[in-house]
């Protein structure tokens, strides 16, 4: 049973000291009490009440992660409904799924083809997750046959799925050391697969009709001692899968309804349809899938949900930051002009990319701007000329180049005049306003 704001603030030191953030102790409860914040924030809590307070202080919706080797998947810890309330901290793991009746070549080249796939965007390495295997063929030597297949192409974790218990048997001995996902126990055969998952160690994902069912299924599965489970409330289509998304986030984060606090999983490959598989996909990330299995792996599929995932679960209080500094594109000399910008990653990306584009050779000088892009930093008074003289003198730029020559992004033209002050032996030019006019305004005006 969840406690209370008063109940928590009960069992909390009372001294006001402010550490966790809050002016009080009370301020610190009742944001406890919503799921707001976490106990460790507060480092006086005694032994004796951090047992009491577990409970309050559990997320939500349970950490579940899936292993393999170095590889791990982890989906759960979620507290808000949306991330402006405070952010998403577990990127869903996307998954490919193979069959086993499919013959060992085509898994072994699906495999290692979407294994090795990797974009890289802002300077991160997206790649996918794991890949799920699914019986088809309805016995358990195929589907070993295929795990084998899929583990001699790729070290990453799995989902295996069925709901005969021999067949799973036969999955999970042909892994070692490792935690998959175990899919999937239903109304029917939920006692076998709950001794699986307590001997192998590994969640357990459950699938009903309807929410009622799937929360009994849960508590029962609890009551044998299975903590970690994954839902599969169905909802295949595009209406029936947001809906059950919401109502599943939603018990689970505003009303702390245990029985459905898991992650959940989605289909979207069960559409039959790739472009129907990449909207249900993307709906999926966005409301509120914990795994996501993909039947279609191509490029053009999956390049945009890694972004999109990307964008989804980057905290908006943090924007994305490139280390402030002076980079070099295209093997500068010391005649070459020096550019600046901020440490926004997308703002520095599109810049490098124009500049390195082109060929032509400059400097950029990548100034600390909290990572706001050049506007926006500008207004908040985090990138002027003051700050721009601070990078050129701290970055020792003038050891690199023989003439002085610096561009200013052309939205902060304003800047130029102090920043002649600010660098008197200076040659302040004032650049274009966007990134794509960098290369003819560096060849025709430099
Ligand atoms: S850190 Fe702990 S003791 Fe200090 S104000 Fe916050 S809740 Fe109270």
């Amino acid at each position: 049973m969840a406690l209370s704001g008063i109940q928590i603030y009960k069992l909390l030191p009372q001294t006001n000291c402010k550490e966790c953030g809050f002016p009080t102790c009370l301020a610190f409860a009742m944001k406890l009490a919503a799921k707001q914040v976490e106990l460790a924030a507060c480092p006086y809590v005694t032994e004796t009440s951090k047992v009491q307070l577990a409970e309050s202080a559990a997320p939500p919706i349970r950490l579940v992660t899936l292993k393999a080797g170095n590889f791990e998947v982890k989906a759960g810890n979620e507290v808000v409904l949306f991330r402006h309330d405070k952010t998403f901290y577990n990127r869903p793991g996307i998954f490919i799924r193979i069959y086993d009746d499919q013959s060992l070549a085509d898994i072994q080249v699906k495999v290692s083809t979407a294994d090795a796939y990797a974009v890289n965007y802002v300077g991160m390495d997206l790649t996918l997750d794991g890949f799920a295997i699914a019986s088809r063929a309805g016995n358990p030597q195929s589907f070993a046959t295929a795990v084998n297949a899929v583990r001699q192409s790729s070290h990453k974790p799995i989902i295996l799925m069925s709901r005969n218990v021999d067949i799973m048997t036969a999955g999970l001995s042909a892994l070692n050391n490792e935690t998959p996902l175990i899919y999937g126990a239903d109304a029917t055969n939920w006692e076998a697969f709950t001794g699986l998952a307590n001997q192998y160690k590994a969640p357990l994902g459950v699938l009903a009709p309807d929410l009622d069912t799937l929360a009994d299924l849960t508590e029962k599965i609890k009551s044998k001692g299975v903590d970690d489970m994954v839902l599969d409330p169905g909802g295949r289509e595009l209406g029936s899968g947001l809906a059950l998304g919401t109502q599943i986030r939603r018990l689970a984060v505003k009303k702390n309804f245990r029985a459905l606090g898991y992650p959940v999983i989605s289909f979207p490959g069960d559409a039959g349809d790739v472009g129907l598989e990449a909207i249900r996909a993307a709906q999926a990330l966005a409301k509120y899938a914990g795994y996501i299995v993909l039947d279609t792996f191509s490029p053009d599929l999956v390049y945009p949900l890694l972004v999109l995932r990307q964008n989804i679960y980057t905290d908006p209080q943090k924007p994305i930051q490139v280390q402030p500094g002076i980079y070099e594109i295209n093997a500068p000399q010391p005649t070459d002009p020096v550019l600046v910008t901020t440490n926004f990653s997308i703002t520095y990306f599109s810049v490098a990319n124009e500049v390195e584009g082109s060929g032509l050779p400059a400097w950029l000088l990548v100034t600390d701007a909290e990572g706001m892009s050049v506007l926006t930093a500008w207004a908040a008074g985090k990138f002027d000329a003051e700050r721009i003289a601070k990078a050129v003198k701290s970055f020792n730029i003038a050891d690199k180049v023989s003439r002085k020559r610096i561009v200013l992004p052309g939205h902060v033209a304003v800047l130029s005049g102090e920043l002649e002050s600010e660098l008197p032996d200076w040659e302040i030019r004032v650049g274009p306003r966007e990134a794509v006019d960098l290369p003819s305004f560096m060849k025709q005006v430099l």
